[in-house]
C-alpha cells in the first residue's frame, strides 16, 4: 500500500510552505484538498502539477472510500487543507483512522498551525495549554463550553471567527472571570498583531475596527496571576526598586 501524507502548508506567509512539503506535494500521485480552487494558486506558486482531487467535511465518506483505494493500489496521497495543519480543526481526522485500520501509513509533514504559532509570541504560559478548537456558535452553547473549561489546565487556545470576536470574548470575561487575553490577528500577514489585555480590555480595543481578519484568541490560566503585558505598573516598579534596596524618588 502506498503512504498518506498529511501535509501543513502555511496560514498565510507562503514562505512558509518547506522544503519538504514542496517535495511530498511534487512527488505524490495525488493530492486530496479541502478546497481546490484555493489549493490550486498555493500549488502553482511552488510550480507543483500533481492531480488535486477535493476531501472537505460534506464529502468524506464518498471521497474517503477512494482516497483509500488509491493508497489501497499502492499510490501515494498527500492530505492538505486550506491553511495550516490539516485536522486541526480542519478535515482529515477521519481519514487518518480509516488509513490506520487498513495498516496504511500514515506520515506527517509538519509545518504552520495557526494555535502554536499564536502561542509562541502570546507571552502567556506555554508549559501546559488547552486547546479547544471553535467554541459553538450560539450564545448558550458558547457559555457552556467555556463553563466546561473553567478548570482546563494551563492557557486556553481558541479558535474564532472575526465577526463573533466581541461575543466571544463577553462570555469569557463572564464565564472564566475577566482575566488576561491575547487575541492574535493575521498571524504572518502584513496586517499582524496581537491585541493583548483583559477580555473586556481587548474587546473594546477590537471595537475599534480591528474584528477582522483570521484571529486565535489565547486566554491566562485562572490561577496563574498573569500580570498585564504592558510593562510593570508603578507600585510594581516601587516594589522591585525597594527590593532591591534602592530609594525611589
Ligand atoms: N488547520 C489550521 C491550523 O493548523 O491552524 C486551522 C484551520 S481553522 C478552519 C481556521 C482558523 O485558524 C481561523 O478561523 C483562525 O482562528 C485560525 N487561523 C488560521 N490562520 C490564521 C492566521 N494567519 N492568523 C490567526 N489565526 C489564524
Amino acid at each position: 500500500t502506498g503512504t498518506l501524507y498529511i501535509v501543513a502548508t502555511p496560514i498565510g506567509n507562503l514562505e512558509d510552505m518547506t522544503f519538504r512539503a514542496v517535495r511530498i506535494l511534487q512527488e505524490v500521485d495525488l493530492i486530496a484538498a479541502e478546497d481546490t480552487r484555493h489549493s490550486r494558486k498555493l500549488l502553482s506558486h511552488f510550480g507543483i502539477t500533481t492531480t488535486l482531487t477535493s476531501y472537505y467535511d460534506h464529502n468524506q465518506s464518498l471521497k474517503g472510500e477512494r482516497i483509500l483505494a488509491t493508497l489501497r493500489d499502492g499510490k501515494q496521497v498527500a492530505l492538505i487543507s486550506d491553511a495550516g495543519t490539516p485536522c486541526i480543526s480542519d478535515p482529515g481526522y477521519q481519514l487518518v483512522r480509516d488509513a490506520l485500520v487498513e495498516g496504511i501509513k500514515v506520515a506527517p509533514i509538519p509545518g504552520a498551525c495557526a494555535a502554536i504559532t499564536a502561542l509562541s509570541v502570546a507571552g502567556l504560559p506555554t508549559d501546559s495549554f488547552t486547546f479547544a478548537g471553535f467554541p459553538p456558535n450560539k450564545e448558550g452553547k458558547r457559555r457552556s463550553f467555556l463553563a466546561g473549561l473553567l478548570n482546563a489546565h494551563g492557557t486556553l487556545v481558541l479558535y474564532e471567527a472575526p465577526h463573533r470576536l466581541t461575543e466571544t470574548l463577553t462570555d469569557i470575561a463572564d464565564i472564566l472571570g475577566d482575566r488576561q487575553v491575547v487575541v492574535t490577528r493575521e498571524l504572518t500577514k502584513l496586517y499582524e498583531e496581537c491585541l493583548r489585555g483583559t477580555a473586556r480590555e481587548v474587546r473594546e480595543q477590537a471595537r475599534e475596527g480591528r474584528e477582522r481578519g483570521e484571529m486565535v484568541i489565547l486566554i491566562a490560566p485562572a490561577d496563574e496571576n498573569t500580570q498585564a503585558l504592558e510593562g510593570p505598573s508603578p507600585e510594581e516598579q516601587l516594589r522591585a526598586a525597594l527590593l532591591k534596596g534602592h530609594t525611589v524618588k
